[in-house]
């Protein structure tokens, strides 16, 4: 029979496989409910995390699929910034830090791994969507995707609230606790997230208070964000929402969109990339 590995070796040979347990408490208290004229008053700008790290401007939405976040760094690069890197050679090296890029789920996942053991917010937040979607060779664990969201959003991550709004309010995997998604929803939106933007609007429309819905629709969509100027346009076609503000909500969707654009980008779309 194989002698018991001393306490510290037993703790290491857990960390190569399974993740340490974060200190949470077992219910965290869900977020205060925003204030309404903080809510509508705040996040007219996107998040930080939503610029390219190389070239300093807003990644269009959805920005996972214009832009991606090497796990070396945990820095966000736009797809023209990712050609024009590849186009000068770097091709096996993140383009903002130089880190050869992981080959394989256990070397991606051992250097999200090492970022969240150092409290990194991003990494966090990714880990806990690998858990939730049982990538990167991880066994689909929702409750400790949730944990992982939470940590995250504790440290700052926009997107975990976001994530923990999502999965509270709609039940995927927990059960229904549509208050709980709102005030994780209202505490993303505050920082500028467009897609929790976006859901604070759908509930209000589901509530019938429809003034609010075009409210948060119209901050969205100012921040270029497609879906909802489409909403704003449906809105208006029946009635809730007047000429002048699909007129407002037209130009500052236009503008948006023409800030974020560049001949790198331009030609990262025209290449598929
Ligand atoms: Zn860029
Ligand atoms: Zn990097």
């Amino acid at each position: 029979m194989a002698a018991t590995p001393p306490r510290a070796i037993a703790a290491a040979m857990d960390r190569r496989t399974v993740p340490p347990k974060l200190t949470l408490t077992e219910r965290p208290e869900p977020p205060a409910p925003a204030h309404p004229r903080r809510l509508m008053e705040s996040g007219h700008d996107r998040a930080q995390g939503d610029t390219c790290t190389i070239c300093y401007l807003y990644v269009e939405s959805p920005v996972g699929k214009h832009s991606k976040m090497n796990v070396c760094c945990m820095k966000r690069v736009c797809n023209g910034c990712f050609l024009a890197a590849h186009q000068r050679g770097l091709l096996d090296r993140c383009p903002f830090c130089r880190t050869a890029i992981p080959t394989g789920d256990a070397a991606e996942l051992a250097m999200i791994q090492k970022r969240v053991d150092r409290g990194d917010a991003e990494a966090t937040q990714r880990l806990g969507n690998q858990y939730y979607h049982g990538e990167l060779g991880l066994v689909k664990d929702v409750p400790r995707a949730i944990e992982l969201w939470t940590r995250a959003a504790e440290l700052g991550s926009v997107d975990a609230h976001n994530d923990l709004g999502f999965v509270y309010y709609y039940g995927h995997g927990v059960e229904v606790d549509k208050p709980r998604g709102i005030r994780h929803c209202q505490q993303a939106a505050i920082k500028g997230h467009v897609e929790s933007r976006l859901y604070l609007g759908l509930v209000d429309y589901d509530n019938e208070d429809y003034k609010s819905a075009v409210q948060h629709w119209m901050i969205s969509a100012m921040m270029g964000h497609e879906d909802s100027l489409n909403l704003i346009k449906e809105m208006f076609k029946e009635g809730q929402a007047s000429k002048a503000q699909y007129a407002e909500a037209l130009r500052g969707h236009r503008d948006a969109v023409e800030e974020m654009k560049s001949p790198q980008r331009e030609e990262a779309k025209r290449l598929g990339v």
